[in-house]
């Protein structure tokens, strides 16, 4: 994880910075002679989203994707847990995806085969005037993409990519991993850890979480909610990260019943009088 921090610092630094009119001249296809070069050995960074679309593309559960397919580095300097595609244990280290004829979930590729060649840097809130979102372009040697003829702006290849419905739940999870709770330094307990993981990466066990716990017995939840969540994983991804501002950040994104909320008044109210407070 220290490769990457010092990857994103340089990025930072000497990255000559695009807007969504930059041009640029790029295309892939199965004639360049790198063709599946970048599929190996990278690191890719996997969103709840990502997630979502790849195991419904293969069919799977949340619990056997990430089993099979992703691994997550322990790093204690993290705020919440990250998950990375898992390569193939082969010399080449390839994409468990990749096939002679390219991508085998071409049409749910995650976030950042979508991108590239584009990266988006967040430099952060501590960056002052120079803290806002750009684009760069990942010029790495072995892509000869960039020989091609056809041009294309940021937001063109953003728009030719299919990046748009990444980005919108993008946006609902940068909400979170942006939260002021991190950048005060605070940390999230195991248990918090463990809930981020779930509700964030496992949208199966997180479905069974809400429907065979006494989730609805403690929260408001409208019986359209209800109905939306329990078939549609990305629903369910929208109210799990409400539900996550909620437990993790206190926030007033749930509604606890009113006979939840008095038994629980009234518990802490003895409590405090049997310690004589
Ligand atoms: S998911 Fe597809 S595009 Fe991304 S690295 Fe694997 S094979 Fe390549
Ligand atoms: S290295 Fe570049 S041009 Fe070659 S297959 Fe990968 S993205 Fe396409």
């Amino acid at each position: 994880m220290k490769e990457i921090e010092r990857f994103k610092e340089h990025i930072l630094k000497e990255y000559p910075r695009l807007t969504k009119e930059s041009k640029f001249n790029f295309s892939c296809h199965k004639d360049v002679p790198c063709f599946n070069a970048c599929c190996a050995d990278v690191n890719i960074f996997l969103t709840p989203y990502d997630i979502i679309r790849l195991k419904k593309n293969l069919g799977i559960t949340s619990t056997d994707f990430l089993k099979k397919y992703t691994i997550s580095p322990f790093d204690k300097n993290l705020n919440y847990p990250v998950l990375l595609l898992k390569m193939a244990d082969n010399e080449r280290k390839s994409c468990q995806f990749v096939s002679d004829q390219g991508c085998t979930v071409y049409n749910d590729r995650p976030w950042a085969c979508r991108m590239y060649p584009l990266g988006l840097a967040s430099p952060g809130k501590d960056a002052g005037e120079e803290n806002e979102e750009f684009y760069f372009l990942l010029q790495e040697d072995v892509c000869k993409g960039f020989r091609e003829k056809k041009e294309y702006t940021v937001a063109g290849w953003i728009k030719d990519q299919g990046i748009d419905e990444y980005n919108e739940f993008g946006e609902y999870f940068k909400d979170l991993t942006t939260h002021k709770f991190f950048l005060d330094g605070k940390k999230l307990n195991p248990k918090q850890i463990e809930m981020f993981f779930t509700t964030c990466y496992n949208i199966d066990t997180f479905r069974r979480f809400v429907f065979e716990s006494s989730f609805f017995d403690k929260f408001e939840v409208d019986s359209e909610i209800k109905d939306k969540i329990k078939n549609d994983d990305v629903e369910l991804l929208k109210f799990g990260i409400k539900w996550l501002h909620f437990a993790l950040f206190s926030e007033n994104t749930m509604t606890i019943k009113d006979d939840v909320r008095a038994a629980s008044e009234k518990k802490l109210k003895e409590k405090l009088a049997k310690e004589g407070k």
